[in-house]
């Protein structure tokens, strides 16, 4: 019914206008701006979150994502002309976007606003109409943006609801799926899509590296690193995963670490405004777990390492000492745990990134530009950080998307245009003169060029 709605829509031409395009971008954007308020009062009530953190996080890159696609769109949609080779002339040819139809919208729970919203603008932009589905884990924020959606957009339906209405969902047919999530649902999802022959963009995770050496500001290195793994309470697809540095290196960061933690959150993170909560009992429990198998395992607690299931709460964590092989470093953390893998060189850092899955996100903290050359050439991941960690999945200009397990497609800015569009050649060569007499049986002719 949801999927009827959206169509018919799509089917009368409505949202082909570049006017309404531009329309409904201007309604997303009174949504946030208008709604900030409840939005973050959601955000708290799911994620413990501080309505700071929500506006800075959610709602400010919204807006600026939905600002430059406003400001872009025009030129980004008209048609790019297309030279043909000489044996075609007199012709010309223009890549027309077309939109796709319906698109379907499965978000996760850890930035709920922003990575349903987000696509949405891409979608909107393009000329298609979406069915959104936010996160179950997040019923706050589902609920509110159900009640919302309806009242500020056209062509954009919302259902929420947990893998078993979504699995509903998948059976119908859709223009495009894009999926932000984990392996295991994108696996379902892609092939779900695959019955209909309906194209995908996987927005996924896994672990993504640091690599930290004695050249940098180790002091500058760790603000940076403890800030980037501590965002959202650690669950975030490209927060840094586990740092690899050599032994001193490593050494050195410990204390460095435990400073700025305890700047950001005063020496209780618990009793902290600013630090937020996981997102279930469970995710919590798991998290706790890891850690405790890890320390079993060997690793050792540098800081945090306390943890409270029940009100959801987690310690930011750094642990050292940490094995290749440790249970931390088995799975996606998603969490505020920061493992430090002491690694003899760059060479075994290199060597232990490539023998994993390619990640989402790759960080360098060092001031050495062979070092930074060799792992943006010798490694592969969605996009790499040079001292910086997240900033890139903020920047509407710049594509977003992962490779190999960590996603395919990419999003944001022009690419959630061209992602959202089919690129439609349109080729044009007037009927006279004629010029293709030679691919014309008989061959007598070309057959006599071809000799
Ligand atoms: P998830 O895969 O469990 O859930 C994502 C969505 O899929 C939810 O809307 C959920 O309702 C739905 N879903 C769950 N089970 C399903 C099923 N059996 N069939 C159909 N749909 C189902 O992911 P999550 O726990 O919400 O998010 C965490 C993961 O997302 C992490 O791996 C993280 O790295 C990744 N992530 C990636 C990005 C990115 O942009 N690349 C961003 C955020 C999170």
């Amino acid at each position: 019914m949801v999927v009827e709605r959206a169509r018919s829509l799509f089917d009368a031409g409505t949202t082909r206008p570049l006017t309404w395009r531009r329309e409904q971008l201007d309604r997303l954007a009174d949504l946030v701006t208008a709604n900030t308020e409840a939005i973050e009062e959601a955000l708290a009530a799911d994620l413990g979150k501080s309505a700071t953190e929500t506006y800075l996080t959610e709602i400010g890159v919204l807006l600026e994502e939905i600002r430059h696609t406003r400001r872009h769109l025009s030129s980004w949609l008209k048609p790019r002309r297309v030279r043909l080779p000489w044996q075609y002339q007199p012709a010309g040819a223009s890549l027309v976007l077309e939109p796709l139809g319906v698109v379907l919208v499965i978000a996760p729970w850890n930035y709920p606003v922003f990575l349903l919203l987000g696509p949405l603008v891409g979608v909107l932009a393009a000329g298609n109409t979406a069915v959104l589905k936010p996160s179950e884990l997040v019923p706050r924020t589902a609920e509110l943006l159900e009640r919302l959606v309806p009242r500020y957009l056209d062509g954009v339906e919302v259902v929420t609801g947990g893998p078993e209405r979504t699995t509903e969902l998948l059976r119908e047919r859709f223009d495009h799926i894009v999926f932000t999530g984990s392996g295991r649902v994108g696996r379902i999802v892609m092939a779900a899509a695959a019955e209909h022959l309906t194209p995908v963009t996987l927005e996924l995770g896994g672990k993504s590296p640091a690599w930290v050496d004695g050249t940098t500001d180790l002091a500058a290195a760790a603000r940076r690193i403890a800030w980037g793994k501590l965002v959202n309470t650690g669950q975030t697809c490209v927060a840094p995963d586990y740092l690899l540095a050599p032994p001193d290196v490593a050494r050195a960061l410990e204390p460095l670490l435990a400073r700025e933690i305890r700047a950001m959150y005063g020496p209780d993170p618990a009793l902290s405004p600013d630090y937020g909560r996981i997102v279930s009992a469970r995710h919590a429990a798991r998290l706790q777990q890891m850690v405790d198998d890890s320390v079993a395992a060997g690793a050792r607690v540098v800081v945090g390492g306390q943890a409270d299931p029940e009100s959801r709460y987690v310690a930011p964590t750094v642990l050292t000492d940490v094995a290749p092989d440790s249970p931390v470093m088995a799975e996606e953390i998603f969490g505020p745990v920061l493992p430090i893998v002491p690694v003899a060189d760059l060479d075994a850092a290199i060597a232990h990134v490539r023998a994993g899955d390619k990640p989402l996100a790759l960080y360098a903290f060092t001031a050495d530009t062979t070092v930074r050359d060799r792992l943006v050439r010798e490694t592969s991941s969605g996009a790499v950080g040079l001292d910086v960690p997240l900033v890139h999945a903020a920047v509407p200009a710049l594509p977003f998307g992962g490779v190999g397990p960590s996603g395919m497609g990419a999003y944001h800015g022009e690419a959630s245009v061209r992602t959202f569009s089919h690129a439609k050649p349109v080729v044009r060569k007037p009927l006279r003169p004629e010029t293709l007499g030679m691919v014309r049986p008989p061959f007598t002719a070309a057959r006599r060029a071809l000799a």
